[in-house]
């Protein structure tokens, strides 16, 4: 192909566009180059916070494949709210909002810093609903558990925004759309849950038998995983319709709607990269997933 007409053909363009327009477009291209990804991770046992196993070994192994972000915002499957927050505290502190576990895990500090000036950025971004900056709260073990791995010199700032728990699925999905944008700004977003999360019906005495899980939590495993490859994301909003064994799965939806923010943030074209895809105990599923 001669390239010499195309070129100039472009050059023309270029030349003829109004410049507010141009650079439009040229931003367009530079911001898509630095797109941060947008990650669902099954977090499970808080004792993955302090184990080195599959799952946390998977987690360190992303924040080293993945490009430095400027800061992480996680959106925890512990922090449940009535309207929505955002950590907006320069030191946020270690919440071990667990009990029944070894001392080692209570022992544990992630002395990572927050950003207060993100903190007011993503309550900007977020026309939805208003969010507040929060003072109190710090990083749950939804965070902690996973971002450590992650980031272990702990310098990589980390916030949290709640989830609105009298809010429904779409709303959460729509809140995520809008999280999209900080993702060009190199922020890390995490959803951290559990997509089949069914602590009362835990097989406590196969918790050490590897990849075990009920029929109708493998089940759900697979039907999450084939709705988020084809990008279904009104069939996963609408969850309860799914399967009969929906309800069995999510039984309440505090560790699903992670997930949801996490898919409205993609991109349309983004494929999805499981990892993590286990069950553990029988109803619970560590399966995770990476846009971008
Ligand atoms: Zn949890």
């Amino acid at each position: 192909m001669n390239r010499r007409p195309f070129i100039q053909s472009i050059l023309t363009t270029m030349a003829t566009l109004p410049l507010t327009r141009f650079q439009r477009l040229t931003e367009h291209f530079q911001q898509d180059d630095h797109l941060m990804p947008v990650i669902f991770i099954g977090h499970g046992s808080p004792m993955n916070g302090i184990e080195i196993n599959d799952f946390s070994t998977s987690w360190a192994a992303l924040g080293k494949t993945i490009p430095q972000p400027k800061a992480v915002l996680c959106v925890s499957a512990h922090w449940l709210t009535k309207g929505t927050a955002v950590t907006a505290m320069e030191t946020p502190r270690t919440i071990h909002d667990f009990g029944g576990f070894p001392k080692a895990l209570f022992d544990v500090q992630y002395p990572v810093p927050g950003d207060p000036e993100l903190a007011r950025e993503t309550i900007q971004t977020i026309r939805k609903t208003s969010v507040a900056e929060d003072h109190d709260w710090g990083l749950d073990h939804g965070t902690w558990t996973v971002v450590r791995h992650m980031y272990p010199d702990a310098d990589i700032p980390v916030l949290q925004l709640s989830i609105d728990y009298h809010q429904p699925p779409e709303w959460h999905y729509q809140l995520g759309q809008e999280l999209a944008a900080l993702r060009r700004k190199g922020v890390l977003i995490i959803g951290s849950g559990n997509m089949v999360h069914n602590l009362g019906m835990v097989a406590w005495d196969k918790l050490n038998e590897p990849a075990f899980g009920f029929d109708w939590a493998l089940e759900m495993d697979t039907i999450f995983k084939d709705r988020i490859s084809s990008a279904d994301h009104q069939a996963l909003i609408h969850y309860r319709d799914l399967n009969k064994a929906a309800t069995l799965a999510i039984p309440t939806p505090d560790h699903y709607y992670p997930l949801l923010y996490t898919l409205g943030a993609t991109m349309s074209a983004e494929k999805p990269r499981f990892f993590n895809d286990r069950a553990v105990g029988g109803s619970l599923t560590m399966t995770s997933v990476q846009f971008g």
